[in-house]
């Protein structure tokens, strides 16, 4: 570990024997509520409010498209199945010395790996997308499995998004609409940040060539704020534009008949959380005025 990683971590976690997570103090957790209010705050008068789960539907997100990009980082709930007689005799082998985990079947659920895969099937089972599109803020814990010891990359953390739906251009200016309030935001909160075009880790040879794309077309915009230094500063914030994809997987159109276009603005809240003490400390009572003031503390 880091100097500062264990300086933070001190005050802000408690190891739970796994690295990437944590049980988190009330010190951290005040501001984690903090900044979900102050992104509450400039939520779309017009969105709709869902807080998912932390699992989902195996076979929903099978259809997304997830395992053609990311297999690497999917957590799959596994669960015992069978007979009593089958179950007991899993449960034997543990304390037996053996392993009760190679009687594991999936169940169909997985772990949620982003917030907004659960509402593109609940937005389509409604029909049409009205002209002008639809807003949605969700919310939920996220696993990835990308186990680290820094701060900065967890493999259950807390993901808010705000989501568009609806013709191209609605899903444009929603996205240039949030690089600007995330930014704005950012400076609100005295984090150093900068946006840049980014791309998504792809898994494997292939995933190298969709992330080129990905860059090259300006998908995917990342808010990076400096936690580790700035050579590596850390996405706190990502908008992100999926043209067609989610509208042709669910078959979901807009008023005149085209597959949806969706977009999102993915604001990771144990990035923002981290990159706060990061940058101002452990002392609440000493962060600048200006930002305390932000988060009405
Ligand atoms: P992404 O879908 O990768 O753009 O993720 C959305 C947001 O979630 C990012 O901008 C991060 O702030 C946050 N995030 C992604 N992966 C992690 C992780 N391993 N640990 C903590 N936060 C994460
Ligand atoms: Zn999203």
């Amino acid at each position: 570990m880091t100097e500062l990683t264990e300086r933070l971590a001190a005050g802000l976690f408690h190891p739970m024997g796994v690295d990437g997570v944590y049980a988190r103090t009330g010190l951290y957790e005040g501001v984690v509520e903090r900044l979900a209010a102050l992104i509450s705050e400039y939520r779309p008068a017009a969105a709709e409010v869902f807080r998912f789960p932390p699992v989902m539907s195996r076979a929903d997100l099978e259809k997304s498209g997830y395992l053609n990009s990311f297999p690497n980082l999917l957590g799959c709930v596994c669960s015992l199945h069978g007979s009593e007689a089958d179950i007991r005799a899993a449960v034997q082998r543990h304390y037996a010395g053996g392993s009760w985990t190679t009687s594991l079947a999936p169940a169909d659920l997985v772990l949620s790996p982003a917030a907004c895969y659960p509402i593109y099937p609940i937005a389509a089972s409604r029909g049409p997308a009205p002209r002008g599109g639809l807003v949605f803020d969700v919310a939920c814990d996220c696993f990835r499995r990308e186990p680290s010891q820094m701060l900065d990359r967890l493999q259950s953390f807390r993901m808010r998004e705000y989501v568009c739906i609806g013709e191209p251009n609605d899903v444009v200016a929603f996205r240039t609409y949030w690089i600007e309030r995330g930014q704005q935001i950012a400076q609100r909160l005295g984090l150093p940040a900068k946006v840049e075009t980014a791309s998504d880790p792809f898994f494997g040879r292939e995933g190298q060539m969709k992330a080129v794309a990905q860059f090259q077309q300006a998908l995917k915009f990342e808010l990076l704020v400096p936690i580790y230094g700035t050579d590596r500063p850390t996405a706190c914030m990502s908008f992100n534009y999926h043209r067609d994809h989610f509208g042709t997987t669910w078959n979901f159109q807009d008023h005149a008949g085209a597959p949806v276009h969706t977009g999102c603005a993915a604001f990771g809240m144990d990035r923002l959380a981290v990159a706060m003490f990061a940058t101002h400390g452990l002392d609440i009572a000493s962060w600048p005025a200006s930002v305390r003031d932000a988060l009405k503390m």
